[in-house]
């Protein structure tokens, strides 16, 4: 069974099903609102534009005096410092040692594809990079890369703070090699952040003086930005401790909780529709609550717990779901016409199942709906079973039978897989 899908469409406070819980954000992204909290971050421009990333510099360098420059490549995966630009071979992550190093730099990441450990074999498209003042100068003492993030312990019904003094690098080695330099801090959000917590932070970071006095300044504009923006997670690594013993943000993963948008309508906005998969949102757009996943059987199912049960009975069969969808109350021909559009966007599918139980919607009216849809798509050239439950079951079978269609029709579930798997064998 799969329960990636259940996690990521139903809603936990009303059991109302939605298409995701969380939104991802770019980096410059989660930078500005994190900044917007008092969380001291890298100072950096985005831009989408080559001319741009030359005055972007200049701007830092008249605000900051740096004359080194990090270009960073904006897309919603980590290891970008460690991937790849497909046309070019650039890193994803670049320092560029001065202002006329950046254009070339831009160049080689800006309008490319970058894969990461992260982008599953496939390179993403770089629509922009964040031009950042490099913060890894030399002074009195060493920088140290520290790793920081913020999320909900569901187990103790707490936030939790997890910290290391590995930062920069991969942390699920960390914790795979060495997770005795992993901590926790638990902290209730009755009471908030209690001071001693944040000393203990730094206290464990191994730091002292100003940046001791930093870090937990730091903390506490990190946790209350990640409360007051109903965020899921964030991820900062690495958290730097500069050579003058500054504490700043050098990298923000930001994910935030999707049924909290509402009251956050310029996070909203944030939402960048290009990473993330067409189908997905092309179904959000129609109001359809559809996941894809990797099997071949494609599945329309009115009602969430429905849907899960049919995947369910897909696996005990033996074959894979190709996705989870739920066409909500209204099943009529329209609605039964968008959600066949998308599932047979995937090219993966080889059958579909429509399961539909008819309480309030009755099964006839799906059933002339199924039909009229079909009619007005032309040939569908993957087999449909339509398994029909519920008020007027019956009659719905007798339309699905004398549509003259290429479309198998039950009454029972044991029917339907059985059809199912005659449609694939
Ligand atoms: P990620 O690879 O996607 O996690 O991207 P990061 O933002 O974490 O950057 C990757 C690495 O680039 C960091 O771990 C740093 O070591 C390095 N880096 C980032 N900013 C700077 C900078 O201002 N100067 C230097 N020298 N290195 C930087
Ligand atoms: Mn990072």
């Amino acid at each position: 069974m799969c329960y990636k899908a259940i996690s990521r469409t139903k809603s936990p406070i009303f059991g109302i099903p939605k298409k995701k819980n969380h939104m991802n954000i770019h980096e410059y992204q989660a930078k500005g609102i994190l900044s917007g909290f008092g969380v001291t971050v890298q100072r950096g421009k985005v831009v989408d534009k080559l001319e741009d990333a030359v005055t972007a510099a200049k701007e830092l360098n008249a605000e900051t005096g740096t004359e080194w420059f990090v270009v960073k490549a904006q897309i919603h995966a980590g290891g970008r410092g460690k991937g790849t630009v497909e046309e070019t071979g650039s890193h994803g992550v670049v320092l560029a040692k001065g202002l006329d190093k950046v254009e070339d730099t831009v160049k080689g990441i800006l309008g490319g594809h970058l894969e990461t450990a992260q982008t599953n074999g496939v390179g993403k498209l770089v629509s922009k990079v964040l031009i950042c003042e490099d913060v890894y100068y030399p002074g009195e003492a060493e920088t140290e890369e520290f790793y920081m993030s913020v999320l909900m312990n569901r187990a103790t019904g707490k936030n939790m703070i997890m910290y290391s003094t590995e930062g920069g690098m991969d942390i699920e080695s960390v914790a795979e090699n060495t997770p005795e330099l992993i901590f926790h801090e638990e902290i209730d959000p009755g009471l908030g952040l209690q001071g001693f917590q944040a000393r203990k932070i730094a206290f464990n970071l191994g730091l002292s003086g100003a940046a001791f006095k930093d870090m937990t300044k730091f903390v506490a504009a990190l946790y209350k930005s990640y409360v007051n923006s109903d965020s899921s997670m964030f991820e900062i690594n690495p958290v730097l401790k500069t050579s003058d013993n500054r504490i700043l943000a050098v990298d923000a993963k930001v994910t935030i909780d999707d049924n909290a948008l509402y009251r956050h309508p310029d996070y909203a906005a944030m939402r960048d529709e290009s990473e993330e998969d067409p189908t997905e949102v092309e179904a959000g757009k129609v109001g359809l609550s559809y996941v894809k996943l990797d099997g071949n059987v494609g599945c329309m199912v009115n009602g969430a717990g429905l849907a899960m049960a049919t995947m369910d009975m897909i696996k005990l069969l033996g074959f894979e779901p190709a996705n989870f969808l739920d066409v909500g109350g209204t099943a009529d021909a329209a609605r039964v016409e968008q959600a066949f559009r998308i599932i047979l966007k995937d090219p993966n599918v080889k059958a579909i199942l429509v399961n539909i139980f008819g309480g309030i919607v009755r099964c006839d009216r799906v059933a002339q709906g199924v039909v009229d849809a079909y009619k007005n798509m032309g040939e569908i050239n993957v087999p449909i079973i339509v398994r029909l439950q519920g008020t007027n079951a019956v009659e719905a079978k007798k339309i699905i039978d004398e549509s003259g269609l290429k479309v198998m029709s039950a009454i029972a579930l044991k029917e339907a897989a059985e059809k199912v798997q005659q449609a694939l064998s």
